[in-house]
């Protein structure tokens, strides 16, 4: 069986806890695109842990984690995430954790590109994270890029570097005015990093198709939401990797598999990083309130998120992008206490209303059109049953339904793994 799990709307909906809590049902959990440049939040018994690289299956015991060839590896930053998590007492090994030797290697000149890049367009910028993604997937499809699989043939590694590093420094030292790109330490960066790697190494379609074929379950895991794909977000403001579901066996390493199910992890209000059209926007004190209650602050980088009302027309959008089966709607605790919930349920352009998600460069001159439902004034962080929730909750989760057109099968009313309902 092979599932997946993807976000709806533009990253942060939750998806990390959601993948603790499901992976119980699975033997393998593979992240299949993206880099470092987004985090994921777990907390269960076990402590609270931020995964930038690592699938978040890897908190279970039992499961095997992999790292799928779509992804972007940046080697340093996964030796540390490694490290703080054995710290913590969780067992990494060859036998629970497998890297595709086709994933890309995220080179220290790719991050330094993306700050220079960042540094030119000054107050231009797109909120990059500066981890180097949108370089090194430049790289990838240029065909200039190292990949994993390369560390297991070190010596032809070493004879194709320096032609590589002296094509970068035509854009680092020609186009940028920067330091040249030394040779030498990117051979140190791949020996201190990279090497130490190589037993994780592997062709994990290999491995995923012949579990498959035994009958194991496989959790397909998603980085950011559908309004951040290359292609289907709101370009340029999406990452530089496709998220939807539909590239999930690609990027995972198995194009021969479809996908049984599609789960959509979706927010009960919204949430945005960075820069980019965001229709729905709260400002000033609801803001405030909204982005402290729901602790809206970047796993990644700590930047305080942008935060609106729930946006039926972009959920809506999202859900078909992903082709979700079922939503697991998240942080719903996070509304209580309000008389009234705002709903963004349109958006208005030249005087006419816009239900579908719109080309996304004509988002600029979209105006929210907001409708009010009743709030509840109880915490709800303590049920665990349908009938627990105040009338006013499940009416809010009804009229989502039914705006949205999808069926919510999973609630979630805290960060624990055990705080969800199941409808
Ligand atoms: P992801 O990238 O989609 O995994 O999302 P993040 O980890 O960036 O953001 C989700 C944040 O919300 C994390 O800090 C979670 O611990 C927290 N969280 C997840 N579900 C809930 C929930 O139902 N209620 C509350 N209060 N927090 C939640």
């Amino acid at each position: 069986m092979l599932t997946s799990i993807v976000g709806i709307n533009w990253g942060d909906e939750g998806k990390g806890r959601m993948v603790d809590l499901l992976s119980k049902d699975y033997d393998i959990v593979c992240r299949y695109q993206g880099g470092n440049n987004a985090g994921h939040t777990v907390i269960n018994e076990r402590g609270r842990f931020i995964l930038n690289l690592l699938p978040s299956g890897i908190l279970r015991e039992g499961v095997v984690c992999v790292m799928g060839p779509g992804m972007v590896i940046d080697i340093k930053h996964l030796a540390g995430e490694m490290a703080r998590l054995r710290e913590a007492g969780i067992q990494i090994t060859p036998d629970n954790l497998k890297i595709s030797d086709r994933a890309v290697i995220t080179m220290p000149y790719n991050v330094q590109q993306d700050c220079l890049e960042e540094a030119r367009l000054a107050d231009k910028k797109f909120g990059s994270t500066k981890r180097g993604i949108a370089p090194v997937y430049a790289d990838k499809y240029l065909k200039k890029a190292f990949r994993m699989g390369e560390l297991l043939h070190f010596d032809r590694l070493k004879r194709r570097l320096p032609d590589i590093v002296d094509w970068k420094n035509l854009t680092v030292v020609n186009a940028y005015g920067a330091e040249a790109v030394q040779t030498q330490d990117m051979l140190a960066y791949f020996e201190e990093y990279g090497l130490p790697l190589c037993a994780y190494i592997c062709d994990v379609g290999l491995y995923l198709d012949r579990a498959h074929k035994e009958g194991k379950k496989i959790l397909l895991e998603a980085q950011l939401g559908a309004l951040r794909d290359l292609d289907y977000g709101i370009y340029p403001y999406t990452s530089s990797s496709n998220n939807i579901a539909a590239y999930g066996p690609i990027g995972a390493g198995v194009p021969n598999l479809k996908l049984d199910k599609t789960i959509g992890i979706m927010k009960a209000y919204s949430s945005c990083v960075g820069e980019g059209p965001f229709t729905a926007e709260y400002f000033g004190e609801k803001a405030e309130k909204l982005r402290a209650a729901g602790g809206e602050y970047g796993a990644a980088t700590g930047r305080p998120r942008r935060v609106g009302p729930f946006d039926v027309v972009a959920s809506k959008y999202g859900i078909r992008c992903q082709g979700a089966d079922e939503i697991a709607l998240t942080k719903l605790d996070i509304l209580s206490g309000h008389d009234r919930l705002e709903v963004c349920t349109a958006y208005e352009l030249d005087g006419k209303k816009l239900t579908e998600f719109p080309f996304p460069d004509v988002l600029d001159d979209c105006k929210p059109v907001f409708e009010t439902l009743p709030g509840w004034n109880c915490d709800i962080s303590k049920c665990r049953k349908k009938e627990e929730l105040p009338q006013e909750a499940l009416a809010y989760i009804r009229f989502i339904e039914q705006a949205c057109e999808c069926k919510i099968r999973y609630v979630s009313v805290g960060a624990e793994r055990d705080a969800y309902i199941e409808l």
